[in-house]
């Protein structure tokens, strides 16, 4: 289903007490939010979920994973199942992460298993996608997100897709300070709708929610998430100041 999303990134940032301490200044006001047009979700450090999951309800969030393993169960130590994040009350899990494909060789193959894991395990992935710098320069950036889009998440079907969440993340644009012009932002977000209404029809790409993520801030948030085929926003760097990432909340 279609609907404005924020959601936090944390990544690999923050200790338990620091943590903790950034939770309670983002869910204090959360909590005092009329938040009926917007869902956020936070993707904090996997090892603190239920320190998220114990007060989302309450203070009008959703928790996410940055990552899951592409194996159901066993012998692959340090990994994360999506049923063990189901059983912790997550909710949602990023997949395909540019820096999940580059730093840990994370392929198309690998990303539509983990989709497949978490929707067998009733969790929304948000999928991302995005075009390297040197992919844009050599105007490839239309080819590569397709493809992305087609080897990742095209095989699933029309009611599975329902429950994915696509976000486009130009790598360029990725904790740089650049961000995609609302050009460059609205043109692919579009595209991206095209493609899904050609494989699935119109009504299906009309309900699907496509966030924006690469240097999204207090700043420039409102000028894309007015944009026609942008829904919010995948956000890193700023979702770790509490005040920058409710001010981006409070940008629709
Ligand atoms: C991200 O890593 O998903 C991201 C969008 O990072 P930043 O907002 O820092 O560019």
């Amino acid at each position: 289903m279609r609907r404005n999303i924020v959601a936090g990134n944390w990544k690999m940032n923050k200790t338990f007490e620091e943590a903790d301490d950034l939770l309670f200044n983002i869910a204090d006001p959360l909590k005092e939010m009329d938040l009926d047009l917007t869902q956020v979700i936070l993707c904090p450090p996997v090892l603190y979920a239920e320190m998220f999951t114990d007060i989302a309800l309450e203070n009008n969030f959703s928790v996410g994973a940055q990552n899951c393993s592409n194996h159901a169960e066993g012998a692959y130590t340090g990994e994360i199942s999506a049923a063990m994040l189901k059983s912790m009350d997550i909710e949602y899990c990023l997949v395909g992460h540019s820096e999940r494909r580059k730093y840990f060789n994370e392929d198309s193959k690998m990303l539509a298993e983990k989709v497949d894991q978490l929707l067998e395990n009733a969790i929304s992935p948000i999928f991302c996608c995005g075009e390297a710098l040197e992919e844009r320069e050599a105007n490839t950036h239309f080819e590569v997100v397709g493809k992305q889009l087609y080897d990742g998440l095209f095989h699933l079907t029309a009611e599975e897709l329902d429950n994915v969440i696509i976000a486009y993340e130009p790598v360029w644009a990725i904790g740089t300070g650049k961000t995609a012009s609302p050009e460059q932002a609205q043109e692919m977000h579009a595209f991206i709708r095209s493609l899904i209404a050609k494989k699935y029809g119109q009504d299906i790409a009309d309900d699907t929610t496509i966030l924006y993520g690469g240097s999204c801030n207090a700043k420039n948030a409102k000028e894309l998430f007015a944009l026609k085929d942008v829904d919010g926003g995948l956000i890193g760097g700023a979702s770790l100041k509490a005040e920058d990432f409710l001010a981006i909340i409070k940008s629709f």
